[in-house]
């Protein structure tokens, strides 16, 4: 199985026995028959070490990234659980300065108080040999968000660990379709599931991939300590919705790309980024180690009012933070205190028929007032 909508279909799912489900619903239960003292252990006794739901979208995850997955409750739950690994006192960790912002508070609150020295790069910037050396960790966040901007992961890969830093990457923009970090010489992958790889928005997810074994061990082993563990029924849900992301994101790229050059034209519109237009400043990186493109982009009006009168007149595109689902949202990112422009959308670009998007997108500018 090699391509990526017969992996998304498949990955994950045994063959089963005649009169079994294609698949199985969620495994509903906090625990499992131990049996009598001298029976052998059975590998699933408590759903918090392990549960045979996790498993299955695990086993999908890992396929499509190359690596051994480790299900996290959240996006966040797999953040720490890897910046946890590296925050011994006295430890370097490299963070995006410009990444998701939640990371940089947790680092902030939980980890300088215990000795860990954080250093903020910006994804877009110079990644020099003092910014990873000496680090524990470098995590990236490529295409970051909201900027979208990219940076290179194996050349940056390269350098961290010629100083013996590991190399993590949030891949939650891209998803596994999207990129594959691990084969450009990451670590580790880190993501939000919540986000296009579950797909609908009805569920909170997350994920870390590790190419070593060994690590991956440790992951699953912090996980286990933490409890930040999925609920079967959301691990399930993912699972179901990872089955169609090579059809979403098929769809979503396309409405992206047709928006992105309507965008570029309209008056009361300016920088839009998306990585996929060849005049886009990460283009060159972007094209260079990513697989295909995705839905989320990102344009400035120039005021939080405009941005009020275009989500007002628009008849498809909801006010909504999160993206990567199947209907279109903006998200005007400085109401959470990223350093943006007050004007600044976030767009993730849903499954609509793109001349209907388009054209609704275009309508909703042209009642802005000027
Ligand atoms: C949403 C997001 C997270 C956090 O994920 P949750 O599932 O909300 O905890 C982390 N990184 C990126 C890039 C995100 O977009």
């Amino acid at each position: 199985m090699t391509g990526d909508g017969t992996r998304c279909v498949h990955g994950g799912l045994e063959t089963g026995a005649v009169g079994e489900p294609v698949h199985p619903g969620p495994v509903l239960s906090a625990t499992f028959h131990l049996g009598l003292p001298h029976d052998p252990p059975a590998h699933d006794f408590y759903s918090r070490p392990d549960n045979p739901t996790f498993r299955m979208l695990e086993s999908a995850v890992g396929e499509l990234e190359g690596g051994v997955c480790t299900s996290f409750s959240s996006g966040m739950a797999a953040i720490a659980a890897v910046l946890r690994l590296a925050a011994q006192p006295g430890a370097a960790i490299v963070l995006p300065s410009d990444g998701y912002y939640v990371a940089r508070v947790l680092a902030q609150d939980e980890l300088v108080p215990l000795g860990v020295e954080i250093r903020e790069v910006a994804t877009a910037g110079a990644w020099d040999d003092q910014i990873v050396d000496g680090a524990t960790l470098v995590l990236l966040e490529t295409p970051s968000n909201p900027g979208l901007e990219v940076c290179d992961i194996r050349a940056v890969a390269e350098r961290a660990h010629a100083g013996g830093a590991l190399v993590a990457v949030d891949n939650t923009t891209a998803t596994p379709l999207g990129q594959r970090p691990l084969a450009l010489g990451a670590d580790l992958v880190v993501a939000s599931d919540t986000k296009a790889l579950a797909g609908h928005g009805d569920v909170v997810l997350g994920h870390v991939t590790a190419r070593d074994p060994i690590l991956a061990d440790r992951i699953k082993a912090a996980r286990t300590r933490s409890g930040a563990v999925p609920g079967p029924m959301e691990a399930w849900l993912a699972h179901r919705g990872l089955g169609t992301l090579d059809l979403r994101l098929a769809r979503q790229a396309t409405n992206a790309h047709a928006l992105a050059l309507a965008l570029t034209t309209h008056p009361a519109v300016s920088d839009v980024r998306w990585p996929g237009l060849p005049d886009d400043p990460s283009y060159a990186v972007a094209s260079k180690q990513m697989r295909r493109w995705n839905g989320v982009l990102r344009f400035t009006l120039r005021s939080k009012e405009q941005v009020g009168e275009f989500l007002a007149a628009s008849r498809l595109v909801i006010s909504a933070t999160s993206f990567g689902g199947l209907q279109t949202t903006a998200d005007r990112r400085e109401r959470w205190g990223d350093a943006v422009p007050p004007g600044l959308i976030r767009l993730s670009a849903g499954c609509e028929d793109t001349d209907d998007l388009v054209h609704d997108v275009l309508g909703a500018l042209d009642r802005i007032r000027v």
